[in-house]
C-alpha cells in the first residue's frame, strides 16, 4: 500500500510502498478515505514530542471504512459493545490502545492509562491507504458529516471537548488561539449559551473578525484585557507565556485549561494571580465517553468544520503550510475518496 512515512524527526515525509498490515485480535483493517492534519504531527515531525515509533506513519483523525475484522478480542473488564461490520464507517482517533488494567483505567481515566499507545505516534496511523486500529477505540461517526468533513472532529473536536468540558458552568469563556479545535468548541460553547472572548497574536485582525462573525462577544490580543473577567480560558496556542497572561484575566475561582500536548515553557508569575482559588490544568489525550458525547452534541449544534484537502503525496506540502500558518482551513489528506 501506498504510505507516507517518518523515516526520522526533522526529516520530510517519504511516500514509499510498504506491506499492508493485517488486523490482529480485536483489530479492524481499515481502507481510509480521509485522514486529517492535526498540530501534533508537526510537533513529531519537528522532534518536539519524544521518543514516537520510528518509522512512523502519521496521523490520528482517520475516516475510513472497515474491511476486514480481525478475532475477537475477548478482552474482560471492557465495554465491549461497540460493534463493527465490514463496510461499516469508522472514526479512528488519537487514543489508540490502552491496557484496561491500570489503576487509570480502572477509574475511567483510561486517557492518563500508564501503558497507552497513541495513533500516529507510538503506532502507525493514517497517512497510508489501509491501517489497522483496536475496535475497542473506534467510534462510529454521525452521518451528518461526509468523510472530510469528519475526519477534523477527530482530534481537534474530540480534545477540545474534553478541554471545554474542563471549563465547568463557566459564562464568561476565554479563548487563547483561534485554530481548528477553538473554531469547533466555540460553536458548542455558543450553542450552550456561553459569552466568548477570543485571543488572538496581537494584531491578527482577520482572525479577530471571523471570530467575530461566529459569535463571539469580544476579540482582541493575547496582551489586552477582556473588558470582562473570565470564569474560565482554554489555551488551544501552544505558547507557555499565555498561561500567566489568561491567569490575570481571571475571575475568582476561575481555571485556565492547557489544551495542547505541547507548550513551550511557562514563565514565572505573582501568586497573587493563582490565589483566590485559581486553577491551571492540562488536558490529556480523550476517553471513549469523551468521543460518544462530542458525537452526540456536534451534529445537534451543528458544529461545522472547515477544510482544505490535499492528496496523500502532498502530506509534506500540508505540513509545510501549517506550520508556516499558511493553511486556510484544517487540512485533511484525501486517500480513497469514496
Ligand atoms: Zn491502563
Ligand atoms: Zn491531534
Amino acid at each position: 500500500m501506498r504510505a507516507m512515512v517518518l523515516d526520522k524527526a526533522k526529516l520530510p515525509l517519504q511516500a514509499r510502498d510498504v506491506p499492508k498490515p493485517k488486523p490482529g485480535r480485536g483489530q479492524l483493517l481499515v481502507r481510509v478515505s480521509a485522514c486529517a492534519v492535526c498540530r501534533t504531527d508537526l510537533h513529531v515531525v519537528d522532534g518536539e514530542l519524544p521518543n514516537p515509533k520510528l518509522p512512523l506513519i502519521l496521523g490520528h483523525q482517520i475516516v475510513g471504512r472497515v474491511e476486514e475484522i480481525g478475532e475477537p478480542a475477548n478482552f474482560k473488564s471492557e465495554i465491549s459493545d461497540v460493534k463493527f461490520a465490514v463496510g461499516d464507517r469508522v472514526g479512528i482517533p488519537w487514543l489508540g490502545w490502552t491496557d484496561g488494567e491500570c489503576v487509570y483505567c480502572r477509574s475511567n481515566r483510561e486517557n492518563l492509562c500508564d501503558r497507552a499507545r497513541f495513533t500516529g505516534y507510538t503506532i502507525d496511523g493514517g497517512y497510508a491507504e489501509f491501517t489497522v486500529a483496536d475496535a475497542r477505540f473506534c467510534f462510529h461517526l454521525p452521518e451528518h458529516y461526509n468523510d472530510v468533513d469528519a475526519a477534523p472532529l477527530l482530534c481537534a473536536g474530540l480534545i477540545g471537548y474534553r478541554s471545554y468540558r474542563k471549563t465547568g458552568n463557566a459564562r464568561c469563556l476565554g479563548m487563547y488561539g483561534f485554530g481548528n479545535a477553538a473554531h469547533l468548541i466555540a460553536q458548542i460553547a455558543l450553542y450552550e449559551g456561553r459569552d466568548l472572548f477570543v485571543f488572538t497574536r496581537p494584531g491578527d485582525v482577520k482572525t479577530q473578525q471571523s471570530a467575530k462573525a461566529l459569535g463571539a462577544k469580544w476579540a482582541g490580543g493575547s496582551d489586552e484585557m477582556p473588558p470582562e473577567k473570565l470564569d474560565a480560558a482554554i489555551i488551544f496556542a501552544s505558547v507557555g507565556p499565555l498561561v500567566p497572561a489568561a491567569l490575570h484575566a481571571l475571575a475568582k475561582g476561575g481555571i485556565v485549561v492547557c489544551g495542547g500536548i505541547h507548550m513551550s515553557d511557562i514563565p514565572s508569575f505573582p501568586y497573587a494571580d493563582l490565589w483566590e482559588e485559581r486553577v491551571i490544568t492540562s488536558v490529556a489525550n480523550l476517553t471513549r465517553r469523551d468521543g460518544e458525547e462530542f458525537f452526540e452534541i456536534a451534529p445537534r449544534v451543528p458544529v461545522r468544520t472547515h477544510t482544505e484537502t490535499f492528496p496523500l503525496q502532498e502530506a509534506n506540502v500540508a505540513l509545510d503550510r501549517f506550520r508556516a500558518g499558511k493553511l486556510k482551513a484544517t487540512a485533511v489528506l484525501l486517500i480513497n475518496p469514496s
